[in-house]
């Protein structure tokens, strides 16, 4: 019974629940059984007691929409009492006092916090890898990454151990594990979702996002999550909220092919582009238009984010110093060489490296040279995205240059790992939303089982509604139900 349980999707398991035929109860408890046996290192933390009965002392009369529906949370997400880390050994053992926005809502909405999943520290990486607390592994295949930083949630979500997830995209962190392993990712725009109580990496990026099994079950976790909060001043949420998608064709819709993020992207794998290529032939059958276009600086993405984010992070990962969280390094030393010595033994190499990037980008005499400059080609960025859209209503890429890589083949090569964020930091330079839906599977340069390919779609600011529209039919028409070998009943 409950491996049929751990197939269903959120909506169609609320269905059921509706319906009678399901107990919320035994839904959740299904997935609290699964992510204790989790076998990826999804999970830094999972529930050691079942979870409350129905009703206990909460004095509920109505039932929330989420109907007790478990959820797994990334370790950035602040959860009052319990142990938040963000994958980092500086935070190893610290509580929060209070719990995120997002995470608040979606209690509220009925779900239950089912885990915390693993992640690269702060955000940082693009494979799980960076995590403190060993890398994440790919539920298709264990020799290789989940993709990161997201990668516990989205390896959770694919492996049946959670029905669905959060996570947080800063430059491609929820959409790149979702294409690598398999599932729906959505970065919504920037101040869509409160950020309050996310643990900070790059503030004027950074944005909270489903990681799903379908488009309808990111719609109603985004639908629970999204609006104003009071706490985060950067928040409007999104106008009219958020519809579930029902749209069958793409008719009257055009969608863009920029080609530099694909034809012409750098390290794009033959089977991708292939699979891509499939991918465009559905839309147009479904009656979508598909054009070329144009966005000339998006190339430049990437070099401005390692400039702009690592800057950010250097402030932000200031307060990190021994005394006021986690961490602190003994011995009877004077306070300057405590910070010293807690730093440099609580944070992992990656973090290191941004953090000294960062902080020489911000130096008095290069600010204009560095800072300065990738916020121009920031600015630019957008205004190619502006522009873009004047012509087309959506645009679409490959989610990530390749499929998931073999773990260590990128870990000494911090350039190489950075290519995997290709063809997401665009968007999130320009803070518009971008969804990945699982698009095929292609083989690996060089040969070797198929592993999951993911699509790309952007649209215009606070146009999630259209967005997750699209993105339902093209799902339907795609069709797809491949599921990691070996895994399920
Ligand atoms: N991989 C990118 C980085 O390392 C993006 C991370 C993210 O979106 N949090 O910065």
């Amino acid at each position: 019974m409950s491996a049929e349980l751990l197939e269903l999707t959120v909506g169609e398991a609320l269905r059921r629940i509706d319906g009678g035929e399901l107990s919320a109860d035994e839904y959740a408890d299904a997935y609290a059984e699964a992510a204790a046996e989790d076998e990826l290192n999804a999970y830094l933390w999972t529930r050691e007691s079942p979870f409350a009965r129905e009703g206990d002392g909460t004095g509920r009369t109505e039932e929330p929409p989420l109907r007790g529906a478990p959820v797994a949370v990334k370790d950035l997400f602040c959860a009052e009492g319990i142990e938040t880390t963000a994958g980092s050994r500086i935070l190893e053992g610290y509580r929060p006092p209070y719990t995120a926005t997002a995470v608040r809502r979606l209690e509220e909405a009925g779900a239950r916090l089912l885990g915390k999943t693993n992640m690269d520290e702060f955000g940082m990486g693009s494979s799980t890898e960076n995590s403190g607390y060993g890398p994440a592994l790919n539920p298709w295949d264990r020799t290789r990454v989940p993709g990161g930083s997201s990668g516990g949630s989205a390896a959770a979500v694919r492996d049946r151990t959670a029905p669905w997830a959060i996570g947080t995209d800063t430059g491609g962190s929820i959409r790149q594990p979702a294409a690598l392993c398999g599932v729906v990712g959505l970065k919504p725009t920037y101040g869509a979702i409160s950020r309050y109580g996310m643990i900070a990496f790059a503030s004027s990026l950074d944005q909270c996002g489903p990681l799903t099994r379908d488009v309808t079950d990111a719609a109603l976790l985004l639908r629970a999550m999204e609006g104003r909060d009071g706490c985060d001043s950067t928040s409007v949420g999104i106008a009219g909220g958020i519809e579930l998608p029902t749209r069958e064709g793409l008719e009257g819709l055009r969608f863009g092919v920029p080609r530099e993020l694909s034809a012409e992207a750098e390290g794009m794998e033959a089977g991708v582009a292939a699979t891509f290529e499939r991918a465009l032939s559905t839309i147009r059958d479904l009656g979508g238009e598909v054009d070329e276009c144009a966005l000339p600086h998006s190339a430049h993405g990437l070099s401005a984010y390692y400039v702009l984010a690592p800057a950010e992070a250097s402030a932000n990962l200031a307060r990190y110093d021994g005394v006021r969280y986690g961490l602190r390094a003994d011995g009877e030393v004077e306070l300057g060489a405590m910070y010293e010595r807690t730093r440099s033994r609580g944070f992992g190499a990656e973090v290191k490296r941004r953090i000294m990037l960062g902080t020489y980008a911000l130096s008095s005499g290069y600010y204009e040279a560095y800072y300065g400059r990738a916020q121009r080609v920031r600015t630019r960025i957008a205004a190619d995205f502006a522009s873009a859209f004047e012509r087309f209503d959506y645009l679409l890429t490959p989610t990530s240059p390749t499929v998931a890589f073999e773990l260590g083949a990128r870990s000494d090569n911090p350039l190489a790992m950075y290519m995997a964020d290709y063809c997401t930091v665009p968007m999130s330079l320009a803070g518009i939303p971008a969804i990945s839906i699982p698009c095929g599977l292609a083989e690996p340069d060089g040969g070797g089982p198929e592993l999951p390919v993911g699509l790309q779609i952007a649209a215009p600011a606070f146009t999630e509604s259209g967005l997750l529209d699209a993105a339902y039919a093209v799902e339907r028409a795609l069709g797809l139900t491949a599921t990691p070998p070996g895994a399920g009943p």
